[in-house]
């Protein structure tokens, strides 16, 4: 795969669990096909997949349901 950033051959897709927004608007996303590319270390998403996440974001309300266990550091 080509890198958008430096245009060298070899990024790579790398699937990503991303958590937008906290408390009760928190939104988990997995398997998010997140881009790495070794030779400039730059990490991206596609247009493509940022327009899906902002779509799951729109469109809360079809999303899955699942009771998740969250930490959090203590800011003191
Ligand atoms: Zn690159």
């Amino acid at each position: 795969m080509i890198c958008e950033f430096c245009g060298k051959e070899g990024a790579r897709v790398r699937r990503i669990t991303e958590s937008l927004g906290k408390g009760a608007k928190l939104l988990v996303i997995e398997d998010v096909p997140m881009i790495f590319c070794p030779n400039c270390g730059q990490s991206y998403l596609t247009a493509e997949t940022a327009h899906q996440i902002d779509a799951f974001r729109r469109s809360r309300k079809k999303l899955e349901k699942r009771s998740v266990d969250v930490a959090r550091f203590d800011l003191r």
